[in-house]
C-alpha cells in the first residue's frame, strides 16, 4: 500500500495579502519538493470540500456558516483578526484542507493508502471550535478525528503536534474528552502563549512540553522520547493524525528553535512506529507551519519519506 498526497489548486487561491507569512509559495515550494521522481511512488488526490455537517462535528453551526459566508470581493481582503486573512478563496481553501483530512482518514481506514499526508493551506490547529486565529479558520486535524470516531467508530484518536506553535485550538476540542489524546512540543514563549506542562487534560491525555527559545535536537528528542511518546503509548491510539508544522526548523524566522531536517525525519519515524504498534500504520498528517520555504520544502519532503518508508 502506499502513501496518499492530498492537495487541491484551491490553497493557493487562498490570498493573504503582501508580506504576509503564511503565503501560497509555501505550498508551491512543498508540491515542487514532491514533484521529484523520488516521489513517484506516491498516490495523489484531490481533497474534497468538508460537508458543513462535518465541521460540525468540531465547529457550532452557526461558526461554519459565518466563516463560509465571508467571501471578500476579489482582490479586497477580510481581516478576521490581526493576522489571520480571508481572500475570494479562503473560505472554499479552508473547506478544502478540512476535507483533506477526512479524505485522509477514510483512506487509512479503508485501507486504499497506509498513511496519507494533506499538503493544505490554510493550517488549522490554532482555530477552536468558535475562534479562528493565527492564520487557522477550521481545526482540519481536530475534524479528521471526529469524522474518524463519528463514521468508523474509532474508540481512541491522538493528535500529535510537533509545529514550533502550541496547536490550542486542537487542545481545547481533546482536553474535556478522553477518547483524544494531544501531544505537543512549541517554544514557550512565543504565541499563543498556551500549553504548559500542567495543562494536562481530563484524564492526562493533554502532554505538552515547552521548550525555550534556543532549544534544538537534543531537547527536542528528550521531550518526545521521555514525555509524549510514554503516553502516547499508554493512550494506545487506533489512530494517529499529525500536526506538521515545520517551523521549529533552525532557519524558520517566526520563531527560535534549532531543529535541523533530520530531527523531522526523526519525530516522524517515531510517531509511525506508535501508529504501527497501535494502529495497524493508520496515519494522517496535515501541513500546519513553515515559513521559511527552502526549510519547509526539505522538512516536508523528509517526512513524507518517512511516511513512504514507513
Ligand atoms: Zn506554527
Amino acid at each position: 500500500m502506499s502513501t496518499l498526497l492530498i492537495t487541491h489548486p484551491a490553497f493557493l487561491a487562498h490570498n493573504t495579502g503582501p508580506h504576509h507569512p503564511e503565503r501560497a509559495d509555501r505550498l508551491r515550494a512543498v508540491l515542487a519538493a514532491l514533484d521529484d521522481e523520488e516521489f513517484s511512488g506516491l498516490r495523489r488526490t484531490e481533497a474534497p470540500l468538508a460537508k458543513p455537517q462535518e465541521l460540525a462535528h468540531v465547529h457550532p453551526a452557526e461558526y461554519v456558516r459565518a466563516i463560509l459566508g465571508i467571501k471578500p470581493a476579489e482582490g479586497e481582503l477580510a481581516m478576521i483578526d490581526g493576522d489571520t486573512v480571508m481572500s475570494t478563496g479562503s473560505a472554499e481553501a479552508t473547506q478544502r484542507a478540512a476535507g483533506a483530512l477526512i479524505a485522509g482518514v477514510d483512506a487509512v481506514m479503508g485501507g486504499t493508502a497506509k498513511n496519507a499526508f494533506a499538503a493544505v493551506r490554510p493550517p488549522g490547529h490554532h482555530a477552536t471550535p468558535d475562534t479562528p486565529g493565527g492564520f487557522c479558520l477550521f481545526n482540519s486535524v481536530a475534524i479528521g478525528a471526529r469524522h474518524a470516531q463519528a463514521k468508523y467508530g474509532v474508540g481512541r484518536v491522538a493528535i500529535l503536534d510537533f509545529d514550533v506553535h502550541h496547536g490550542q485550538g486542537t487542545q481545547a476540542v481533546v482536553e474535556p474528552d478522553a477518547s483524544l489524546f494531544y501531544g505537543s512540543t512549541h517554544q514557550y514563549p512565543l504565541y499563543p502563549g498556551t500549553g504548559a506542562a500542567r495543562e494536562r487534560g481530563i484524564d492526562n491525555n493533554v502532554a505538552n512540553v515547552p521548550l525555550a527559545p534556543n532549544s534544538g535536537s537534543e531537547e527536542f528528542r528528550v521531550a518526545w522520547s521521555e514525555r509524549i511518546l510514554p503516553a502516547l503509548d499508554r493512550f494506545r491510539p487506533e489512530l494517529v493524525i499529525v500536526s506538521a508544522g515545520f517551523d521549529a526548523h533552525r532557519r524558520d524566522p517566526l520563531a527560535q528553535l534549532q531543529l535541523e531536517t533530520e530531527d523531522f525525519t526523526w519525530i516522524s519515524d517515531q510517531l509511525l512506529a506508535i501508529a504501527q504498534q497501535h494502529a495497524k500504520g493508520r496515519l494522517v498528517s496535515a501541513l500546519e507551519g513553515g515559513y521559511d520555504l527552502d526549510a519547509l520544502a526539505d522538512s516536508a519532503a523528509a517526512h513524507v519519506r518517512a511516511l513512504m518508508k514507513a
